[in-house]
């Protein structure tokens, strides 16, 4: 796999490797719990990646680079998106590297030109964070993309790749931004900035801010989540999700194509 990949893989397994809960592993019990067994206790892993998922990872690390050097974000993509060119990646009908390559390009354009100028004073990029709840038997742990002022309000802003706009529910009911605001209980609001893969390359910002009901009321789902894990408490949830989940052909009993798409990773790469 390319650098681009396995160095950020690299940076954050480093402070990972001690058990913790987090967004991600929560979000997906509550998905799937059967999703969540297969993850992170089985640790199967599609033996090949979604393109859709490196992409946005790649956009990740340019943005972050571009955040911090000012340096042309084209350009950088450019160089870390031809490394991928030979990858063997899972692309979607409607995708390919070409068309990725086109779409990355616009998007960060427009992120340069129209988002770039919003940030005052940034703080951090990557900035990992931990906290502790009396509930949880173990550390709930998570990395912010960026810590800056936008309209001179101290903000924890994540990045989102997406294929249409966020709903403003969305953005409202995120547990995701919920988490940054207990990791950070000083800033002064949260925000998703959407990279919208549309034809005509679009930026959005969404903000919001959490009362602390609204803060309670995740520690107590937090609390219930990590107590069902504890007990083992797994089971399937099958719905609409189910057309994408990489371990459909786990429930669905097929287990040739289980031997051909999926892999068992070590538990120390576990992300
Ligand atoms: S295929 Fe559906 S039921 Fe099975 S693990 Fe995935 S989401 Fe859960």
């Amino acid at each position: 796999m390319s650098e681009v990949i396995t160095e950020e893989s690299k940076e954050r397994a480093a402070i990972k490797k001690s058990p913790h809960y987090s967004y991600s592993s929560t979000n997906k019990y509550l998905l799937c719990p059967e999703q969540y067994r297969l993850y992170y206790i089985e640790q199967l892993r599609p033996k090949i990646q979604s393109a859709n998922l490196v992409f946005g990872k790649v956009i990740h690390r340019v943005l972050e680079h571009l955040v911090i050097t000012g340096i042309d974000p084209v350009k950088f993509f450019v160089g870390e998106w031809d490394k991928l060119k030979e990858v063997p990646l899972r692309y979607s009908k409607k995708e390919s590297w070409e068309k990725l390559s086109g779409i990355g390009e616009g998007l960060l354009r427009k992120f340069q030109e129209e988002a770039l100028p919003k940030l005052g004073k940034v703080e951090a990029t990557e900035k990992p964070f931990e906290f502790k709840v009396t509930g949880l038997p173990l550390p709930f742990i998570g990395f912010m993309d960026l810590i800056a002022e936008i309209e001179n309000k101290r903000t924890v802003v994540d990045y989102k790749t997406s294929a249409s706009s966020y709903g403003y529910y969305e953005v409202a009911l995120s547990d995701q931004l919920t988490a940054y605001q207990l990791a950070e209980p000083d800033v002064e609001q949260a925000a998703f900035c959407v990279l919208v893969k549309t034809k005509t390359p679009k930026i959005e910002w969404h903000f919001s801010r959490r009362e602390p009901e609204a803060l309670i009321a995740y520690i107590e789902k937090l609390e219930f989540v990590s107590a069902q894990i504890e007990a083992g408490n797994f089971y399937k949830r099958p719905g609409m999700w189910c057309s994408y989940c990489d371990y459909l052909m786990v429930c669905m009993g097929n287990k040739k194509k289980v031997q051909e798409t999926l892999v068992q990773i070590s538990p120390n790469t576990s992300s």
